[in-house]
């Protein structure tokens, strides 16, 4: 197969120029190719790609791979005068493109790129930044745009070529139910990610267009002139497409200094991967770089602190391991006179710890204690999931709308007793859920005046998006929106309310007053759950026992009775309780499992949104549906034990 720079390759390119040596062999595993599909899932992008061909219904389709056949296809259709195609083949030189929608009028050429990202702008000057440079949160897009742009004007000297971005357009609103539900994914090959278009796609089943088509001509100027940035590529534009091009059509490796995002470079092979003989390039770009043996890889790494926002200064000056690191390398460590830790404080702990093989964890007791006396029995910990669909589900919404499709709520009365007292879970297709979500989280909370603890953010966000989708939405369809509207702000905070009874943030508190090297460079619970397991033996005595199940001592909504949390592995260490969840097609039969391409546990991050876009956008049956809904209820059960688990080892050293 010719090695041609496609625009895939062309991104990983500017990514890191080093990577595109591992690309695609075998021999270096690529985390990246691990979950197309759920990626798919995730992003949305095809079922956009699949939208934004609806909107050409004359179009024709280079539905061929490879590279001679959909040449050849192309050139065919373009010898019309108009014509408009759907991935339509371009090669200049080692350069080689398919174009998502090509629009030719004569020799004028509209080129769309098709992305699922949100724009709220309007046209080109809403990617700009405050000092005229491309915004970065766009660069790479455009980039994309400006690589198809230079390889279809190279191979057609005659044209004149328009580029676009077809963008999901936040400032629209669908006009017709169900868009989402038109557009299906599904393998195809085993492999292969399609999309299935179910019912009326014509303009009139569509609606109102709900992508924006943004002209990136001047953006693409600037790129071509070497201003779109401060810090443009050194040998411009053109020279590097073709420099990267022949530097991959050689097979060659191009050696750059290794840099703060290697941490999260794909070709990171697990250690059951190099034990079966592959390779990793991660620790090849960095053993060529700086000498290192295999052991080094051991020792902790600068990139691993914290919230540490200096990690490539410090690799500029040669300093790698946080063995190397100095008081000074933090910055200023101040305290904060209430005794909670600074970020650079939590930073230099950390440090300190792992250089130290300091396995103890800190604790502030008397900082705690003095949280502990503002909160109100009983106590109530939530957690929510959501998603963002970018195409609506609903007359009247919008690309991108927060969808919240699930909480978990576990009590701890003043007695002291733990319960799952409740959980929502919107398992139907095609249904806008938000509404009816703050309706049960208000009837679960509305019964007494208790502390309400969250873990981050998240769940305060989600309540005042919410809080915005229901002052839109009329009275008429939503009856009692004022009602839930008081109850949003009750428990929230936002721009121009504080509530009465505003959510604790738990994560906050782990931020102030507690740290365990097992956390690493984490405070997410999910690594802050084994690391309290691990320090409080009351836990772990309480925990080892069957206690948790739907008639035990502590109750639940979704686990049999006698279900143990704690558990020890061969070596005597405790098991992540996140690994004890049962995969998310328990109860299916394995062919089953097989032919609905699971690969993961739903412990993996952004399981739960991947899971609810599988809900929606797949084709599935009913045992299948009603066991991804049952290992989402126990997964989101979790997350609120752990809240739990975590107060109870606090209050236990506290008291
Ligand atoms: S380890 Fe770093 S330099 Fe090497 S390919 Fe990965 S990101 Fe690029």
């Amino acid at each position: 197969m010719p090695r041609y720079l496609t625009k895939s390759r062309f991104k990983i390119g500017l990514d890191c120029p080093a990577k595109l040596f591992y690309t695609g062999k075998i021999q270096y595993p690529d985390t990246s190719e691990d979950d197309a599909f759920l990626e798919a899932l995730a992003e949305g992008g095809y079922q956009v790609g699949a939208l934004a061909k609806c909107y050409y219904p004359d179009g024709i389709e280079v539905s061929e791979r490879g590279y001679d056949i959909p040449l050849q296809k192309t050139r065919e259709l373009l010898t019309n005068k108009n014509a408009t195609i759907f991935e339509a083949a371009f090669k200049y030189k080692n350069l080689f493109i398919r174009a998502d929608i090509i629009e030719k009028k004569g020799s004028n050429i509209n080129l769309f790129e098709v992305k699922s990202k949100s724009f709220a702008g309007s046209d080109h000057r809403d990617m700009l930044s405050k000092k005229g440079f491309i915004d970065s949160g766009w660069i790479d897009y455009v980039y994309d745009v400006a690589f198809q742009k230079y390889v279809i004007t190279k191979a057609n000297p005659d044209w004149t070529v328009n580029a676009f971005l077809m963008l999901a357009d936040k400032n629209s609103l669908a006009s017709v139910d169900g868009l989402n539900q038109k557009f299906l994914l599904k393998t195809v090959e085993g492999e292969r990610t399609i999309v299935e278009i179910v019912g009326d796609v014509s303009p009139d089943g569509l609606g109102e267009e709900v992508l924006i088509r943004v002209c990136v001509d001047e953006l693409i100027d600037l790129i071509f002139n070497g201003t779109d940035s401060p810090n443009p590529p050194e040998r411009g534009f053109v020279n590097n497409i073709h420099f990267l091009a022949d530097m991959y059509e050689r097979d060659q490796k191009i050696v750059i200094p290794i840099h703060k995002d290697c941490k999260v470079c794909e070709f990171q092979a697990t250690p059951e991967q190099e034990q079966e003989g592959k390779l990793s390039g991660f620790k090849e770009c960095w053993k060529a770089q700086l000498g290192w043996d295999d052991e080094m890889f051991d020792l902790p790494i600068i990139f691993d602190i914290w919230d540490y926002r200096k990690k490539q200064d410090l690799m500029d000056s040669g300093i790698f391991l946080m063995h190397d690191m100095e008081e000074d390398h933090i910055g200023d460590i101040n305290s904060c006179s209430d005794g909670r830790l600074t970020r650079t404080e939590r930073q230099w702990l950390q440090v300190r710890k792992a250089v130290d093989n300091d396995t103890t964890p800190y604790i502030n007791i008397e900082g705690l204690k003095a949280e502990f006396k503002t909160f109100v029995y009983p106590l109530h910990f939530i957690d929510f999931e959501t998603s963002m669909v970018a195409i609506p589900f609903f007359r009247g919404r919008r690309p991108y709308e927060q969808i919240a499709f699930q909480f978990s709520h576990h009590v701890v009365n003043a007695d002291l007793s733990i319960e799952h007292k409740g959980h929502y879970l919107c398992e139907e297709k095609g249904t806008f859920p938000n509404f009816e979500f703050v309706r049960r989280l208000k009837a679960e909370l509305e019964q007494d005046n208790g502390s309400i603890f969250r873990y981050a953010a998240h769940e305060n966000t989600v309540l005042n998006q919410i809080m915005v989708q229901l002052d839109e939405a009329p009275i008429g369809d939503v009856p009692d929106k004022n009602d839930l509207i008081d109850f949003i702000k009750s428990i929230t905070h936002g721009n121009n309310h504080a509530g009465t009874r505003d959510m604790v943030d738990l994560l906050k508190l782990v931020k102030w007053y507690y740290y365990h090297p097992r956390m690493g460079g984490s405070n997410s619970l999910k690594y802050v759950l084994p690391a309290v397991l691990m320090s409080s033996d009351y836990l772990q005595e309480k925990y080892s026992k069957p206690i948790y199940g739907k008639n035990s001592a502590i109750k639940s909504l979704n686990y049999d009775d006698g279900w143990v949390w704690l558990k020890k592995d061969a070596d005597g260490n405790i098991i992540n309780p996140y690994e004890l969840l049962p995969r998310l097609f328990e109860g299916i039969e394995d062919d089953q499992i097989e032919q609905f391409l699971m690969k993961s546990n739903i412990q993996e991050g952004g399981a739960a949104m991947t899971a609810y876009a599988r809900m929606q956008f797949t084709q599935m049956s009913d045992v299948e549906r009603d066991a991804i809904a049952s290992g989402l209820l126990k997964y989101c059960e979790l997350d609120t034990l752990a809240m739990v688990m975590l107060w109870e080892y606090w209050y236990e050293t506290t008291k």
